[in-house]
């Protein structure tokens, strides 16, 4: 039973399959981002942070949407301005990020390794560090 779901898993067909389902999702995350991104830069309006309202902190995303759009500029500066942490853990999470994508699209399993699993602990913990320091010492 095992045998036969991993041989389907591998068939070309099923990885054809997932290939077209990635680059889809992708396009269109992609897209909904540049667009989201494009609309921040022309009107200065964007999603307003819920934790940042109601408790007047900055919560451990406020600023990647002002990073993202910097980096969409090529503003790698201004990208480390608005969230230096995440800009610095960018080339870590993106590189189990794609690694885990293609071992979805080769075997139709994604499962981050043990190395990777303490990787992203070890992001989140530094961002949590990263996010009670940026509201104590702004
Ligand atoms: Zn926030």
């Amino acid at each position: 039973m095992s045998n036969d779901s991993k041989m389907e898993a591998t068939e070309p067909v099923a990885i054809r399959y997932r290939i077209k389902q990635v680059l889809i999702g992708g396009l269109l995350l992609f897209l909904l981002g540049v667009a989201y991104g494009l609309f921040v830069k022309t009107t200065g309006l964007a999603i307003p942070c819920i934790f940042h309202l109601i408790t007047g902190w900055k919560c451990p995303g406020c600023g990647v949407t002002r990073m993202c759009v910097a980096l969409l500029q090529m503003d790698i500066r201004g990208a480390f301005y608005w969230h230096p942490m995440l800009l610095i853990q960018l080339p870590i999470l993106g590189w189990i990020f794609f690694r885990n994508i293609i071992a979805y699209v080769k075997n139709g399993v994604c499962r981050l390794t043990r190395l990777e699993n303490i990787c992203v602990y070890i992001c989140i913990a530094l961002l949590l560090v990263f996010t009670v320091l940026r509201n104590l010492f702004p």
